[in-house]
């Protein structure tokens, strides 16, 4: 057989990917399941932004275009951050990659070294370990439960933070927990960074526009700008216009970073598809009307959900600030089934029992949780918390 490297041994395909794989195999097998691990949103991508892809098509701009993006993609996302963001960059601090995963792939790739060490609070995001892994990289975990709001504290931050560290991520609002940090806590964090003039910033607004709040979104460079030399800041169009399947991300951050960024990606993609650009363009320079649209969608879904879970014994579930995801405790549930141990247990009981797919809390770096998507129709979510209250007894 062949030997595989260590460094592909040492990490593990996606959690989320995989159960959502499952549970679209048990279907096409026939059986009855109802999918809560999904982690995009189920609405189709607004037709002016495809309109916008089938017009590029037709006029020829179906060739490589700059590795980086192209530069009529590149003002949008300049313009996006102003405008939206409050927060100036010039094009060469933009960096488009095929997805927000390519953008945090090639900032590890582009600043660790073996042994550096990336703080990453958990929950966290599947892919942040192992992309830090694969660079290399150590991650250490910072762990923030339920009773905290699944939010770090500076002190927690602080005992995290050593000589060694190369980056600590900040994802508001987070991927699973649906939490996101007001501008006083991200003041806080900073103020403990500042100390470690060494480590990198990286600030995944992903979920900036699936948000229930009134106060205006913010990240760590809005509150601390002396920050902004060593902050990256993560977004794209996946989650806000529905357009995962697209592969467009894009990253604002210090020129000399971006450059090594786009070194990584010139050998490995090279640019993002060329109409998947002009969609994206279309999509950050047209009506923004479709983003209320979802919004109005998720935050009715959240509501009833949040409402319908903490109903269930053995299942405690607090609301979200934003995402498409609730993240619950289920301790009490596992220990009432008796014949399951862990959230592994009892993501596998549920799929196999009961219907439901959900992605275990332990994939996330929190055991005794789980998370549901919410980015599925009212009628199948009623169906799911049936399933699950029917199981609970
Ligand atoms: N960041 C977070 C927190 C996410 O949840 C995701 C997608 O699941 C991404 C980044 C990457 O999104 P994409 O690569 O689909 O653009």
């Amino acid at each position: 057989s062949i030997k595989l490297s260590a460094r592909v041994q040492a990490v593990k395909p996606s959690a989320t990917l995989a159960i959502t794989a499952r549970a679209k195999a048990l279907r096409a097998a026939g059986q009855d399941v109802i999918g809560l691990g999904a982690g995009e949103p189920d609405f189709d991508t607004p037709d002016h932004i495809k309109d916008a892809a089938i017009a590029a098509i037709q006029r020829g701009f179906t060739k490589y275009t700059a590795v980086d993006g192209t530069p009529e993609l590149k003002q949008a996302v300049v313009a996006k951050f102003e405008r939206e963001n409050g927060l100036t960059f010039s094009p060469d601090q933009i960096l488009v990659s095929c997805g927000g995963k390519q953008s945090f792939y090639n900032l590890a790739q582009a600043i660790l070294d073996p042994g550096d060490e990336v703080v990453i609070p958990a929950p966290y995001w599947v892919s942040y370990p192992d992309m830090a892994l694969l660079a290399g990289g150590i991650p250490v975990y910072v762990h923030a439960g339920a009773d905290q709001g699944f939010k770090i504290t500076p002190a927690q931050l602080r005992g995290a933070l050593t000589s060694q560290t190369k980056l600590v991520v900040i994802n508001s609002p987070s991927n699973p927990t649906g939490m996101a940090y007001t501008g006083d806590e991200l003041a806080a964090l900073g103020e403990v960074l500042r100390e470690y003039p060494r480590c990198v910033i990286a600030t995944d607004d992903m979920y900036e526009h699936i948000r229930w709040s009134d106060e205006p979104f913010v990240n760590i460079v809005n509150v601390c700008p002396d920050l902004a030399p060593r902050t990256m800041v993560l977004n794209g169009v996946s989650k806000a216009y529905s357009m995962t399947g697209w592969r467009i991300g894009y990253a604002g951050g210090p020129e000399e970073v971006i450059r090594a960024m786009k070194k990584v990606q010139s050998q490995s993609t090279s640019n993002p598809t060329s109409i998947a650009q002009v969609a994206a363009q279309a999509a950050l320079e047209g009506p923004q009307e479709c983003i209320g649209t979802m919004l109005t969608a998720f935050r009715e879904r959240h509501d009833f959900v949040v409402e319908r879970l903490n109903q269930i014994p053995g299942i405690e579930c607090l609301p979200t600030d934003g995402t498409f995801y609730v993240f619950p405790r289920v301790q009490g549930l596992i220990d009432r089934l008796g014949t399951v141990n862990n959230d592994l247990d009892l993501a596998e009981y549920l799929i196999e029992r009961a219907g439901v797919a959900l992605v275990p809390g332990s994939a996330f770096g929190l055991a005794g949780y789980v998370r549901i998507s919410i980015a599925t129709s009212r009628d199948n979510l009623e169906k799911a918390l049936d399933r699950l209250a029917g199981v609970a007894g």
